[in-house]
């Protein structure tokens, strides 16, 4: 399977990134800590904090998945809309949820690129490894414009490739080599965890994409990289 843009057509390429997470949707909590090493934990924690969601907000959490981030937000007392264009990985979340007992969130399989909510619905807009995974992320940025309402918070927290000497080397020849073996042993894909590890290195480095979240019409965005920018948070404002 190749996931290479230039061979496949945009239709093509959605339509083999939900067959992956289709895949995946089972085994992903546990592949995420093998994965970074229980690293991703402290990520997500991080980048609640910097969205400091507060009770009687409305939040939209986009590719929300399996629901760490919405899981996280309503522990704070938001209200939280888990949305994801894969009903597979919101199965999982809502199962998750429920053995929780939390309260709070509402599911619905939206794509990032085309919302079905009103404009000026939402406090804050959050994305959380997802946008990598669009495909038309300046679609998806303006439609978390659209949606936010007037004073709203974008964050996102996305991977790219690390600035830093020889880490850069070393998450490189961990990702090629070990995370698509991890997928076959745990999860029997490997081909959806190659996509996963390739779509890393393509996204844009964190001066970039800040410049992309400007473009879409946010205000005062910052980015702030983590690891040599192996992770990255991004935020800006809808004024
Ligand atoms: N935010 C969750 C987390 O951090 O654990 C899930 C991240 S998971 C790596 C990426 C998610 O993006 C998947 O659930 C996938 O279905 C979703 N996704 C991919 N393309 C999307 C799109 N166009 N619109 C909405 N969600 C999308």
């Amino acid at each position: 399977v190749s996931f290479g843009e230039e061979l496949v057509s945009p239709e093509e390429k959605t339509r083999r990134v939900g067959e992956v997470f289709s895949s995946v949707a089972r085994r992903y909590d546990v592949m995420n800590d093998l994965m970074s090493g229980g690293l991703h934990r402290l990520w997500k924690d991080r980048f609640v904090a910097r969205v400091k969601p507060r009770p009687g907000e409305h939040i939209l959490d986009m590719a929300g998945g399996t629901g760490d981030i919405a899981f996280r937000m309503v522990q704070r007392g938001a209200e939280v809309t888990v949305s994801d264009i894969n009903a597979d990985m919101l199965a999982v979340g809502e199962q998750r949820a429920g053995k929780r007992g939390l309260k709070g969130l509402t599911w619905q399989v939206q794509n990032a690129e085309k919302l079905s909510f009103a404009d000026n619905s939402f406090d804050a807009y959050t994305i959380v490894f997802g946008i990598r995974n669009v495909t038309h992320i300046p679609l998806a940025l303006k439609e978390a414009h659209r949606v936010l309402k007037r004073g709203g918070r974008f964050f996102c927290m996305e991977f790219s490739r690390s600035d830093w000497p020889g880490f850069s080397e070393l998450y490189d020849a961990w990702s090629k080599n070990v995370i698509p073996k991890l997928g076959k042993a745990i999860a029997d894909d490997e081909a959806s965890y190659k996509y996963l590890v390739e779509s890393i290195q393509r996204f844009p480095r964190p001066e970039n994409f800040r410049a992309m979240v400007t473009e879409a019409g946010f205000v005062r965005t910052a980015a702030e990289p983590m690891l040599g920018g192996l992770v990255t948070i991004h935020s800006g404002w809808k004024i």
